[in-house]
C-alpha cells in the first residue's frame, strides 16, 4: 500500500492534501478487512499448490496467474484505508476503484460515494475542502486533477503506477511535438486519463487513439498516401485531440497502449505503423518520423502467458472467466479462450443459473445471453481464470456452485491439515468418489 508524494502528472504548485494512510495500526485493520471481504481458502489452496480439484467427475483448474493485480490490491486498501483515516469526512469516488461490481458495491456499503457523473464528466461542484476524493487505479484525467487541487480536497491517490509509466512515455511523446498514438479504448477511464497528459496547455501535440486492427492498418494508409480527411475526422471521432488534423499531425508519431491491451495486438499495431512510417519517410529516417513503447502491464501479461499456457497444455471442456464486465483485462482473457474452446465470461456464480443455462457476457452483442447445454455430463474439465480486479471469493463462490451441481462440498475435497490451519470446519463426506 502506499500513498506517496509524486506529481502524477498534475501541476506542480500547492502540495496534495493527504493524511498518512500506511500507519502500522492502519495497515492491520485494513488487512484484516480486505482479507475477511475477499479471501479464499480454496483458491488460495490451489493457487499455493498449482494443483486441481476432481470428485464425481468434475475436474476444475485455475489458471497459473488469475485475480487481483498489486495494482488493484493497492488501491483497495487505500480506499479501505480511507475509511477509516478519514471517518467523519465526507468519501467520494471518481467513478469506480477498479472494474468489479462486487469490489464497487462493498466501498458503497463501506459509506464511500461515488461522484455523479454525465456523459464522462463528473460533477466536483458540491466538493469542499473537509471532502475526500478517492482517485481510482486508473487515474483520473488532468482537468479532472486540476480541479481537485482547486478546490483543496483530500485525494487519495490510488493511481496504478504500471499507468503511470505510460503517462510518462505520452508526456515524452508531448514534449518531443510528438502525436501519441494510443493503442486502446478511446471511452475507458484509464485511456482518457493517458490522453490527457499526451497534449499541453499550450496546444501544439495531439493524440489519436486505435482500437484495431482494421482502424490501424486505416491511420498506416493515410500515412502512406493520404486520404479524405472528413471521413478520417468523422471514423474517428471522440478518439483525437482537439485541433487534430490527420495531414498535418501524423507526420512524427509514437506508439503507447492501455495498460491492459493483448499484448499481440498491441505489438502488431506498433509494427504497422513503423512499416508504414518507413515506407512514407524512409527506413533510414525512421528515428524522426516513429517512437514505440510496451506499456502492457506485467500483471495483465502474466495473466495473458498463464491463460495461454493453459490453453495449449490442459484438456479442457470449457472455461469460465470470471470478473467484470467492463474490465478490459479480463475481456481479453475471454476473447482469448473463445479463439480455442467453449468460453463464459461470468461477473459471479449467480450467472451458473443451473446445468442446463448459464447467463454470460457476451462482447459482440455487448450483453448477457442464456446458453443451454453449458456443462457436459459425466467426466468434464472446467478452466477457470479471472481478471486482475476479479476478488478471489468470486472464484470459490464459481467453484462452489459447480461442485453442487454434481452434490459435492468443495472444502471436504481440501487435505484435512490444510483446513485445519485455515480454520475450516471438519469435513463433512462429499457424495462423490
Ligand atoms: S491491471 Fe496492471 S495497470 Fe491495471 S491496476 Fe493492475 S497492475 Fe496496474
Amino acid at each position: 500500500m502506499s500513498d506517496d508524494p509524486q506529481t502524477n502528472g498534475t501541476p506542480t504548485g500547492a502540495p496534495k492534501k493527504r493524511m498518512n494512510l500506511r500507519t502500522p495500526e492502519l495497515t492491520k485493520l485494513v488487512q484484516e478487512q480486505v482479507e475477511s471481504h475477499y479471501r479464499s481458502p480454496v483458491v488460495e489452496y490451489l493457487s499455493h499448490t498449482k494443483s486441481s480439484l476432481s470428485a464425481n467427475g468434475l475436474t476444475v483448474k485455475l489458471a497459473k496467474a488469475f485475480g487481483f493485480c498489486y495494482g488493484v490490491e493497492r488501491a483497495i486498501n487505500l480506499a479501505y484505508a480511507s475509511t477509516k483515516a478519514y471517518a467523519g469526512h465526507n468519501i467520494y469516488l471518481l467513478g469506480e476503484i477498479i472494474h468489479n461490481p462486487e469490489v464497487n458495491d462493498q466501498l458503497r456499503d463501506m459509506g464511500i460515494k461515488q461522484l455523479k457523473e454525465t456523459r464522462g464528466v463528473y460533477d466536483l461542484d458540491g466538493l469542499t475542502e473537509e471532502d475526500v476524493v478517492i482517485v481510482p487505479a486508473f487515474g483520473a484525467e488532468v482537468k479532472v486533477l486540476h480541479r481537485l487541487k482547486e478546490i483543496g480536497c483530500y485525494q487519495v491517490d490510488t493511481t496504478c503506477g504500471d499507468v503511470m509509466s505510460v503517462w510518462r512515455r505520452v508526456r515524452q511523446y508531448r514534449d518531443r511535438g510528438t502525436t501519441s498514438i494510443i493503442h486502446g479504448k478511446a471511452w475507458h477511464e484509464e485511456t482518457k486519463a493517458t490522453v490527457s497528459q499526451a497534449v499541453s496547455d499550450k496546444g501544439g501535440t495531439h493524440y489519436l487513439v486505435v482500437f484495431t486492427l482494421a482502424e490501424t492498418d486505416y491511420v498506416c494508409d493515410y500515412i502512406r498516401k493520404g486520404g479524405n480527411k472528413e471521413e478520417f475526422l468523422k471514423k474517428f471521432e471522440g478518439a483525437y485531440s482537439l485541433g487534430f488534423d490527420p495531414d498535418q499531425h501524423l507526420v512524427s508519431v509514437g506508439v503507447a497502449n492501455q495498460t491492459t491491451m493483448m499484448k499481440n495486438e498491441t505489438e502488431e499495431v506498433q509494427r504497422r505503423f513503423e512499416q508504414a512510417m518507413a515506407d512514407r519517410y524512409g527506413r533510414e529516417n525512421l528515428d524522426q518520423h516513429f517512437r514505440k513503447a510496451d506499456t502492457i502491464c506485467g500483471a495483465t501479461q502474466e495473466r495473458q502467458d498463464a491463460l495461454s499456457d493453459m490453453l495449449g497444455h490442459e484438456k479442457m471442456n470449457l472455461l469460465l472467466v470470471v470478473g467484470g464486465y467492463n474490465s478490459s483485462n479480463t475481456s481479453h482473457l475471454a476473447e482469448m479462450g473463445e479463439a480455442v474452446l467453449p468460453t463464459y465470461f461470468i461477473k459471479n456464480s449467480d450467472k451458473l443459473i443451473s446445468t442446463t443455462e448459464i447467463s454470460h457476457y457476451d462482447q459482440h452483442k455487448q450483453q448477457e445471453v442464456i446458453t443451454h447445454n453449458w456443462l457436459p455430463e459425466g467426466n468434464v474439465v472446467v478452466g477457470i481464470t479471472a481478471g486482475a480486479s476479479c476478488p478471489n471469493n468470486l472464484l470459490e463462490e464459481t467453484i462452489h456452485r459447480l461442485y453442487e451441481f454434481r452434490g459435492v462440498n468443495v472444502e471436504s475435497l481440501l487435505p484435512a491439515d490444510y483446513r485445519e490451519i485455515v480454520g475450516l470446519a471438519p469435513a463433512t463426506e462429499h457424495a462423490g468418489h
